[in-house]
């Protein structure tokens, strides 16, 4: 096998079969010896030798043949291991996490103590490690573990940091009941006591500042009884309704409603968040986003002067590393230098969260096998890029390590099958103030090396599966989280999306026109196509739904090639599409007042593993299939004689086509017989 990448997984032909049935069947074969040498004195219940009842010999017939229809309906699946789709953020999964996750399965663990999965929570410990090394935690400081996905993961980031904002509240009513006052360290650097403060500078305190507050207490007063103090007035206990009673009694001034600063591009979890947690949509805040839908941090800086003006503290920040419509990668380092401004200039902090759900995996290709951080010229050698990737983007993948928390969906480019997500906090003790003691769980399980962890008391979950621990695990202890281990994928499925887009940049789509969102920051390509007859943005915006449509998964699965679209919306994205509306000249102009409408647009996650130097070329066939599904659209929508003769003449060349004499290629339409080759 030619590339390094294709032992990795089971391959779109099932080329890697013998691994596969070699771990699954080491699995079995293991599993059944544990069974067997488990008090082997035990009789077995189960008669041997002698033939099953009459109806159990009827149920297994049932089995089989229910298995049998399940095993024909699953047939109708998506086919994610193939070059030809690349809609959704997934993929391929590797052999290590398929295995993984079958073995694990087997014995059923469940991740919510050690109690009840001995193994895998110590496993999950492990994962959370290696993820936190990656990105460049101090491991003696964070805490991390697996989740559900990103939604969860992204809760309990919003969920911990809204407990930390509050809490200085919460132990400065505690200090006064217990007649006690200790000191806090305000952002600006200054050193003040904590009874002195009024509401607006206890929610402006740094978090690691509020989190000290709780053992600068524990000194000054009996522990037991600042607990109780603590909980009796905190959030979590009172809810917000007599939260804000009890402040305008003690305060004088009821509660500012906090909010939650987040670009346009945020994934649509955030609104379900700040719903669920009681936060509410009003106060989560958008911050434009610039031509490359990242967040604008001037525009950030903004936003946060005028809150302050008018007195409304900032509970979180969201900055996101990967969005999931264009796979943008915001300027972190830029983001925790404006909230450093604040804090000096305005004395005004927050929890800086990175939703790096999608993008987290980048950090492994930042990263040397010594542990050491490459240098982005170092980057750009082993990505075969003369200006990629950019100074800019291996310092926003560096400054995840500075973010107060970080989200990582192990089952998007870790490439592990479901559910895997992760949650990251770099300074552990922020998960104390979202603790809960389970009655029915032992708080330490007493295990001769030490005690098993109790992963349900801080988390938002219950039961969660083992198996998908194991499966994280196993695949990154298999691919290493570096440049020379799993960063290669991600490398490569970089190079495919920019190949994807110099290929669309470059190839002839008349009578239309391609336009690029913008250059990838990850591996997602967005474009849309134009005519000049399509007056309207909505008539635009059907043109790419009808592509869409085309190449989208249907009951056959028959489209050659699978996509997704988004809608990128008004006003969130104007700082993008107002751009993209003016390249389309005097045509663009008449869309703008359009706006609201929203611009949809088509969407390339090229995560295959695949995709990048294959043979057949998957890169070209979509971009063939791309103009095929726009000629299509021209028979359906269009009245007029000269888009009727244009659409003769395609149509002309698609019958070629058909018949194997026409193809698309990197220069452009060519005439001649389409072999399957490369170009
Ligand atoms: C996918 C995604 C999420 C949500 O993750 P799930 O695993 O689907 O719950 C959150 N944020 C971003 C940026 C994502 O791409």
């Amino acid at each position: 096998m030619s590339n390094p990448l294709h032992s990795l997984f089971l391959g779109p032909k099932g080329e890697n079969e013998q691994l596969l049935k070699e771990l699954l069947d080491s699995a079995l074969q293991t599993h059944l010896h544990w069974r067997r040498t488990y008090h082997p004195e035990d009789p077995s219940p189960i008669a041997a030798g002698g033939s099953p009842t009459p109806a159990a010999s009827a149920e297994r017939v049932e089995l089989r043949r229910h298995f049998a229809s399940l095993l024909l309906q699953l047939q109708r699946s998506v086919p994610f291991f193939s070059g030809r789709y690349n809609g959704h953020m997934l993929s391929e999964q590797t052999i290590a996490g398929q295995a993984g996750y079958f073995a694990a399965m087997l014995y059923n663990p469940n991740n919510v103590s050690g109690e009840v999965a001995p193994v895998t929570t110590r496993l999950e410990e492990e994962v959370a490690h290696l993820l936190a090394e990656m990105i460049g935690y101090d491991p003696t400081r964070c805490w991390g573990h697996l989740t559900s996905g990103g939604t969860i993961a992204n809760f309990e980031a919003l969920w911990i940091a809204r407990n930390v904002f509050y809490h200085p509240v919460a132990a400065s009513l505690a200090a006064r009941s217990l007649g006690v006052d200790v000191s806090v360290s305000l952002p600006d650097g200054s050193v003040a006591m904590l009874g002195e403060l009024d509401l607006w500078p206890l929610l402006n305190i740094r978090p690691d500042s509020s989190l000290d507050l709780w053992e600068k207490l524990w000194l000054a007063a009996p522990r037991p009884a600042v607990e109780n103090a603590l909980r009796s007035h905190s959030l979590a206990t009172l809810g917000y309704q007599d939260y804000n009673m009890q402040l305008a009694a003690e305060f004088g001034d009821p509660l500012p409603a906090g909010v939650v600063l987040a670009a346009g591009t945020a994934h649509y979890s955030w609104a379900k968040i700040v719903a669920a947690l009681g936060v509410g949509s009003n106060q989560l805040v958008f911050v434009p986003v610039e031509a490359k839908c990242r967040m604008d941090p001037d525009a950030l800086w903004r936003e946060i002067e005028s809150l302050t003006s008018r007195r409304i503290p900032i509970m979180a920040c969201v900055s996101t590393c990967g969005t999931t419509e264009q796979g943008a990668v915001d300027d972190l380092q830029r983001i925790l230098e404006v909230r450093a401004r604040a804090e000096r200039e305005l004395g005004v902090t927050f929890h800086i969260h990175s939703d790096a759900c999608y993008g987290g995996y980048a950090a492994s290709l930042t990263r040397a096998p010594d542990g050491s951080r490459h240098t982005a010229a170092r980057l750009r050698e082993i990505c075969g890029g003369a200006h990629w990737p950019t100074d800019q983007w291996a310092r926003s993948i560096r400054a995840l390590e500075s973010a107060d928390s970080v989200s990582i969906d192990p089952h998007k480019l870790g490439y592990v099958p479901y559910p895997a997500g992760a949650f990251l906090l770099k300074d552990r003790r922020g998960r104390e103030l979202v603790a809960t003691d389970p009655p029915y769980l032992a708080l330490t399980t007493s295990r001769e090396n030490g005690d098993a962890p109790v992963i349900g008391r801080f988390i938002f979950e219950g039961s969660k599966p083992g198996a998908s621990t194991a499966a994280t695990w196993l695949s990154h202890k298999t691919t290493p989280l570096n440049s020379a281990g799993h960063g290669r994928i991600i490398a490569s499925t970089m190079k495919a999306a920019r190949d994807l887009y110099a290929l669309l940049g470059s190839s002839d789509f008349s009578p239309f026109r391609v336009i690029r969102v913008s250059q990838p920051d990850l591996n997602i390509v967005c474009f849309l196509l134009h005519h000049p007859s399509l007056d309207t943005l909505s008539a635009l915006n059907a043109l790419n739904e009808t592509i869409y449509r085309e190449l989208s998964p249907n009951a056959e699965m028959s489209a050659p090639y699978m996509i997704t679209r988004t809608r990128l919306t008004s006003p969130a994205y104007d700082g993008a599409i107002r751009p993209l509306l003016s390249s389309l000249g005097k045509d663009g102009e008449s869309y703008q007042k359009d706006i609201a409408e929203g611009l949809t647009v088509l969407r390339a996650t090229v995560m295959n593993p695949f995709s990048v130097d294959a043979n057949p070329d998957y890169l070209l066939g979509l971009t063939d299939a791309v103009r095929r599904a726009a000629i299509s659209f021209l028979g359906e929508s269009f009245g007029g004689r000269q888009l009727v003769r244009e659409q003769a003449n395609i149509q002309r060349e698609v019958d070629v086509t058909e018949a194997g004499l026409f193809r698309v290629s990197r220069t452009g339409i060519q005439v001649g017989s389409d072999t399957g080759e490369k170009r």
